[in-house]
């Protein structure tokens, strides 16, 4: 065998890194090219949806309906991407200020209203919970709470309620997301914050999916000196839980 020295070995790394380097600009770069544009068509369906340019037929408003939650579910995706490029860079850029939790559930909620309806399921936030102003990066945490009320959606049959609560517990904020959906099967359990790792059950149900989201969201809720957890049966639901201090 060819001798390899030291020397040879600090190259190669500082190679592999230099190509790491530009493979992260690369995402980047296209990654944040490809949420302008789709958001750039988002808001064209919109201007379409709101007859903008001229009355619709139902089945066309169907359709372009289909269309812009594809489109939302792509920068979701996109996003997520962007995010996920973030976390392993050694130095993620959080920008931290007070946020009002209430305010940022609201929001959330606001988003998903129109697929929510489209498959019959009610989000209800029970707003008698604490209202609380707790200091993050608010970009970075509606993406925590869009992947967790998506999931909710998107594994949840027609009909099913989705619940949206807050709690204090010591010094932290609690808030958890309840879905009547198809559960995660309990041995899968342990896998489900991995990257990349989707449940049998979730990928009958649903063959869109990539498994970063819960991954991306863990690490931004640990960066807030937080926690997420979830209880689950299989059949019958998931309440998915976020702390933050
Ligand atoms: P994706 O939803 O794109 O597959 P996520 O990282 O958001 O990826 O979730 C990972 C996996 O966790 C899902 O594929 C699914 O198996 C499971 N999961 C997440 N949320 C729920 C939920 N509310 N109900 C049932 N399973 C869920």
């Amino acid at each position: 065998m060819a001798h390899v020295s030291e020397e040879d070995i600090l190259a190669y790394i500082e190679e592999l890194e230099t190509q790491n380097e530009f493979k992260s600009e690369l995402i980047s770069t296209s990654a944040h090219q490809l949420r302008t544009s789709l958001t750039a068509n988002k808001w064209a369906l919109q201007m379409l949806i709101k007859s903008s340019y001229g009355k619709l037929s139902e089945d066309q408003l169907k359709l372009l309906t289909k269309i812009t939650s594809n489109s939302q579910e792509m920068i979701r995706v996109v996003s997520e991407l962007i995010d996920t490029n973030h976390t392993e860079d050694t130095h993620p850029t959080y920008n931290f200020g007070p946020i009002d939790i209430h305010n940022l559930l609201e929001e959330v909620i606001g988003d998903f209203q129109g697929e929510a309806s489209e498959k019959d399921i009610v989000i209800s936030f029970d707003e008698t919970g604490p209202k609380h102003t707790i200091i993050g990066d608010r970009t970075k945490l509606k993406t925590v709470f869009q992947a967790l009320v998506e999931n909710a959606l998107k594994y949840s049959p027609t009909g099913g309620a989705i619940m949206i609560h807050t709690h204090t517990r010591e010094d932290e904020v609690v808030i958890s997301i309840q879905d009547e959906g198809i559960g995660i099967p309990q041995e899968e359990q342990q896998h489900i914050f991995q990257k990349f790792y989707r449940a049998e059950n979730a990928k009958r149900k649903e063959s869109v999916g990539s498994g970063i989201g819960l991954f991306s969201s863990a690490h931004i809720v640990e960066a807030h000196g937080g926690g997420m957890w979830f209880d689950s049966e299989e059949g019958s639901g998931t309440t998915f839980y976020v702390s933050i201090p």
